[in-house]
């Protein structure tokens, strides 16, 4: 229960705080306080965070002092209560007070918190202040061009869900996860244009990819911005952040993003990822991060099967006001099972290719079109070459590699052939266990490892795994 006197004196505050201080501060780090009891000449004020009220601490205390004086008097005090952040529970009574007595200095004000008008945002490289707030969206990406099969049906439905009722589903934050050129990207943007579009109430939406986000706040440290940075990205409703894996051993700018994400959290905010493998699989990344990516939902794209590509293509056919017969949309499908880009990039310079030389699409076309094009990307290598050249190479059997024997002729083959297969393939570290009878990832992590040294030591060594190499570029 708030208690009315509480909310009185709370008010008196917040009408010195406001003008004193700018619009965005006032709604970043103000609105979201909750005025909780009084006693005596003591105001005890709910904050959502530890990090909240050290912030508030630190860059604005004189201010709050200023609004003490003047809705309790000189002797008025200031008590802190952090609602401890439970994962999804609300919680509304304060499990932790600390006492801060406003009188005593304890923290320094570094900043005198009557900053500029309005914020910087990071987006702004110039450092001009767009008043606009530019969601960073494409609006190509929707839902309704997102051709749904068993491979990305829970994911999409997941988004869908997420994109109608933001931040009021129990999918927040909701993770997306999967390989390259899965639809990840196309997905979340899907969210953002859908609310942006069909949102009754206006709501800040803003997509960033995690690469984006780290250069922002490795300059907003250069230039001094920090306060701005964890501002601007404070008021957003919707947030989406892409490719999280990036963030991996960037400890600073997870522990930042922690706070943004704590703090969004707690304030009923949507949260949206990706990464492109499970949050397990995120090494680099610090557990309390990677704890809080568990409260909402994960969900994985998986590569889409035949029915699905076939209907990707016929998609992107109608979209480019193309024609292609049903026989050569087949064997498109059928040859190229990687991933929607590469798919989507065979289909569209084979339309290019045919209106440039004004010829139709037919088989031999598409079969030219596609053997240049994977051609080209097939610089990777596949699992059984690699295994093929080690037993050629080492005089070893198939079986003896997968197998589990530990003799050292066998072990040091099957140690080359995990490094190889990390080098040339791109085949995840679980996969590549996989390929030799189920070992897990650390086993591969632990071989990679000392071929890796090995090639440093031992010239034999060195040269060999060369050799072999050499074999694959030809
Ligand atoms: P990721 O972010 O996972 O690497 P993208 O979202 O960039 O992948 O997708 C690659 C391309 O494939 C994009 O042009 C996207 O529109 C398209 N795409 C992926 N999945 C689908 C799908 N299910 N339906 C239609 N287009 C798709
Ligand atoms: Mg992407």
């Amino acid at each position: 229960m708030i208690s009315k006197e509480a909310e009185i004196v709370w008010q008196n505050c917040l009408k010195v705080i406001r003008e004193n201080i700018t619009d965005q501060g006032y709604k970043t780090w103000f609105e979201p306080i909750i005025p909780y009891k009084l006693v005596d000449k003591k105001l005890i004020i709910q904050v959502p965070s530890q990090f909240f009220y050290e912030w508030l601490e630190d860059n604005y205390v004189k201010i709050l002092r200023k609004a003490l004086d003047f809705a309790i008097g000189q002797d008025g005090q200031l008590e802190y209560s952090i609602i401890i952040d439970r994962g999804n529970v609300k919680n509304n009574q304060p499990a932790l007070s600390i006492d801060v007595q406003k009188n005593n200095q304890r923290r320094p004000d570094h900043n005198n918190q009557v900053a500029s008008a309005t914020i910087k945002n990071p987006f702004d490289l110039k450092g001009l202040n767009s008043t606009q707030q530019d969601s960073f969206l494409n609006g190509n990406y929707t839902f309704d061009n997102f051709v749904e099969g068993d491979c990305n049906r829970l994911a999409r439905a997941a988004s869908f869900a997420v994109a109608q009722k933001p931040s009021t589903t129990s999918f927040n934050p909701l993770m997306i996860y999967g390989g390259v050129g899965l639809g990840k990207t196309h997905l979340v943007q899907a969210i953002g244009n859908y609310i942006s579009r069909n949102s009754v109430e206006q709501r800040f939406v803003l997509y960033v990819s995690s690469e984006k986000f780290t250069s922002q706040f490795i300059n907003s440290i250069r230039e001094n911005s920090l306060q701005d940075f964890m501002s601007f990205y404070m008021q957003v409703d919707v947030l989406i952040l892409d490719d999280v894996q990036f963030l991996s051993g960037k400890e600073k700018t997870q522990e930042t993003f922690f706070h943004i994400f704590n703090h969004l959290h707690q304030s009923g905010k949507q949260i949206v990822m990706t990464s492109d493998r499970p949050p397990r699989e995120l090494a680099g990344m610090e557990d309390r991060l990677l704890s809080r990516f568990k409260w909402g939902l994960t969900a994985d794209l998986q590569t889409p099967d035949l029915e699905t590509r076939i209907a990707i293509i016929q998609n992107i056919v109608e979209e480019e006001n193309a024609h292609i017969d049903d026989e050569v949309i087949e064997y498109l499908a059928h040859y190229i099972d990687t991933n929607v880009r590469e798919l989507e990039g065979v289909v569209i310079s084979l339309i290019a290719n045919a209106s440039l030389t004004r010829s139709k699409i037919d088989l031999d076309l598409a079969k030219n079109t596609v053997k240049n094009i994977v051609e080209e990307t097939e610089k990777v290598v596949s699992m059984d070459t690699i295994i093929d050249a080690i037993t050629d190479q080492y005089n070893v059997k198939v079986a003896d590699l997968k197998g589990k024997t530990r003799l050292r002729d066998v072990v040091l083959p099957r140690q080359i052939a995990m490094y190889l297969a990390k080098e040339m393939t791109n085949l995840s570290l679980k996969a590549i266990g996989y390929h030799f009878g189920g070992r897990d990832h650390s086993t591969v992590i632990h071989a990679i490892q000392t071929i890796n040294d090995l090639i440093d030591t031992d010239r034999e060594i060195a040269k060999s795994v060369k050799e072999l190499k050499m074999k694959f570029k030809k």
